[in-house]
C-alpha cells in the first residue's frame, strides 16, 4: 500500500484543498493530510484552531466518502527550525512513502530528510485561497462562502467564522 502524505494550514480548507485531496485519492490508496501551524489559533493568519480545521476535514471527508482511506495528524509551527518541523512529521505523522506540497519550506524540510517530494496541481488558484477567503471575511463579504465546501461552510457558520476574522483583522489596524 502506498500512502501519500499532503500537508497544509487549512486557514480555512477549501475547494482546492478538496481537489488536491481527491486527486490524490484517484493515485494513492490512502493519504495521510497533516495540518500543519497546528500550534496557532486566534491569530490573523491562523484563526481556527486545530481541533476547529479537524472538524473541516473530518466533515469534508465524511461527504466524500472517503474516511477509511484518510489519515490525518497535526504538526505544530516550529518558526523556521527546519529540522525540528521535520522531526515532529516523522513523530507525530501515520508513516507515509511520498509528500505532496507547493509550499517551498515544506519541501526542502521533508527532501533535507530524504522525502520524495511532488507538487500537486493547482486548482483555480485565483479563486480557492486560504488568504482570499480571510480577506472576503474580514470584509464581511459573503463570497466566501462559495470558495468552500457545504460541508466546511456548515462547521465555519457554526463558530462564527466570518464575525471572528473581522475581529481579528480590525485589530491589526
Ligand atoms: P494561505 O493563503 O493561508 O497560505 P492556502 O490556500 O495557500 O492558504 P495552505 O493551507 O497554505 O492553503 O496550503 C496547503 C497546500 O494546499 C499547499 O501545498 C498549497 O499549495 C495547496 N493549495 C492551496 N490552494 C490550492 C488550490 N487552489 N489548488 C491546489 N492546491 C492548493
Ligand atoms: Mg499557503
Amino acid at each position: 500500500m502506498v500512502r501519500a502524505l499532503f500537508v497544509g494550514r487549512f486557514q480555512p480548507l477549501h475547494r482546492g484543498h478538496e481537489e488536491v485531496i481527491k486527486w490524490l485519492l484517484n493515485q494513492y490508496e490512502e493519504v495521510v493530510v497533516a495540518i500543519g501551524s497546528a500550534n496557532e489559533s486566534l491569530t490573523i493568519r491562523n484563526p481556527f484552531t486545530v481541533g476547529e480545521r479537524i472538524e473541516m476535514l473530518v466533515s469534508t471527508l465524511r461527504a466524500l466518502n472517503a474516511t477509511h482511506r484518510v489519515l490525518y495528524c497535526s504538526v505544530p509551527d516550529t518558526k523556521g527550525e527546519s529540522a525540528l518541523w521535520y522531526s515532529y512529521v516523522r513523530e507525530q505523522c501515520p508513516s507515509f512513502d511520498v509528500a505532496y506540497t507547493n509550499d517551498e519550506f515544506t519541501r526542502l524540510c521533508l527532501e533535507f530528510g530524504g522525502v520524495k517530494v511532488f507538487n500537486t496541481p493547482l486548482f483555480n488558484r485565483d479563486l480557492y485561497s486560504g488568504t482570499r477567503i480571510r480577506e472576503l471575511m474580514a470584509n464581511r463579504d459573503g463570497r466566501w462562502r462559495e470558495l468552500v465546501s457545504p460541508s466546511v461552510l456548515e462547521v465555519l457558520d457554526r463558530i462564527n467564522a466570518e464575525d471572528r476574522v473581522a475581529r481579528l483583522m480590525k485589530q491589526k489596524y
